[in-house]
């Protein structure tokens, strides 16, 4: 690929990326997806709410996606960009390799990171028992005793939406402040106990969480753990464009970062479009996909704006030079 140009260059193979490279592929447009196989779901075993393919395991399913991209001649390569850049000719992206590429346009869909909560344990349980998505894996945990860890603002909240899948949830404070007024009345109502001390470690037996260690050495017993990450869009690479992401803030709280954008993905840079959760932070599988093909469409319209420029431009010159060469033979 040193130095190859495409329509369009595909940065991040996920749903969102792959969706897009799908999309401009079988529009006929060249594609090169590059992508770091480090998907933000890579800890879970199954997908679920993707529609005709709920249960399937999530590298199954980017695998498929690679098949379709590739069956109508979209390049893919692993690897990472480190740096894209703009100039008269399009687009310059450099992999950490050294490998470049051109392009006239970028669809960046590099998702994003969770900080998780620093407590010992919910890293290794992370996707596994130490969840914080209700709609991706509240099914899997219904009746049994979800802990839901107060780190983050809206936890009550939090809890009273988990209260959905299960009976038995415990809202853990780990040290911080209870809730008072309406939210200690939805906290009673919901039966949802509150655990105020702080919490020293997640405890597992086997390989399933069996509960939380307070400080005074006392277990919670529970069967799953909900915990709120710090979402932060990945998009190193496109500093020296000039795109930085900006914070994030739900009721008041920062919660992270994402690559601001309109709801097509484009972008303030002319020519960059993104999508899935470097974008939108709750994008689930099946609309951060659905976010590339809308990205895909927007980039393949653009393109044939351009294309069509070109060719009124090819078209008048040749309409003059043969005007010029009547003109010379008259
Ligand atoms: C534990 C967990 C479980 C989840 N379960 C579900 C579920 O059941 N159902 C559901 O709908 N959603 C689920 N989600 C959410 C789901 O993971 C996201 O909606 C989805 O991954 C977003 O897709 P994406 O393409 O935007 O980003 P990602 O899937 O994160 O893909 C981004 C890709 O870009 C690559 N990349 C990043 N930077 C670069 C670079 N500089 N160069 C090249 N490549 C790069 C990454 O390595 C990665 O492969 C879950 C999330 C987590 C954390």
């Amino acid at each position: 690929m040193m130095d190859a140009r495409y329509d369009v260059i595909v940065v991040g193979g996920g749903v969102a990326g792959l969706s897009g490279a799908l999309a401009l592929a079988r529009a006929r447009r060249s594609v090169l997806v590059v992508d770091a196989h480090q998907p933000r779901n890579a800890s879970a075993d199954h997908v679920h709410n993707y529609l005709g393919r709920d249960g399937v395991a999530p590298a199954e399913l980017r695998a498929v996606g690679r098949e379709e991209v590739s069956r109508y001649g979209g390049e893919i390569v692993a690897g990472r960009v480190g740096t894209a850049t703009k100039d008269t000719d399009g687009f310059l992206v450099t992999l950490d390799g050294g490998q470049r590429a051109r392009a006239r346009r970028l669809l960046v869909a590099t998702g994003l990171v969770d900080t998780l909560p620093d407590v010992p344990g919910v890293a290794e349980r992370w996707g596994r028992d130490a969840l914080h998505c209700p709609h991706c894996t509240g099914w899997e945990v219904r009746d049994r005793t979800i802990g839901v860890l107060a780190t983050a603002a809206m936890s009550t909240h939090r809890a009273a939406v988990w209260r959905q899948w299960s009976p038995h949830v415990v809202l853990l404070l780990h040290g911080g402040p209870a809730p008072t007024g309406d939210e200690a009345e939805w906290l009673a109502a919901l039966d949802i106990t509150v655990v105020a001390g702080r919490i020293t470690e997640l405890v597992v037996a086997g390989d399933a969480l069996t509960g939380v260690r307070l400080a005074g050495g006392e277990v919670v017993a529970l069967d799953a753990v909900v915990v709120t990450p710090r979402y932060d869009a990945r998009a190193d690479a496109l500093a020296a464009l000039g795109l930085s992401p900006v914070s994030m803030e739900v009721a008041g709280h920062v919660i992270g970062t994402h690559v601001p954008a309109d709801p097509g993905g484009t972008t303030a840079i002319p020519g960059v479009w993104v999508a899935g959760n470097v974008t939108a932070v709750g994008d689930h599988m099946i609309t951060a996909a659905a976010a590339g093909l809308t990205a895909a469409v927007a980039i393949n319209a653009d393109l044939a704006v351009e294309d069509t420029r070109a060719a009124v431009d090819a078209y008048r010159r040749r309409l003059a030079a043969d005007a010029a060469v009547r003109a010379a033979s008259e």
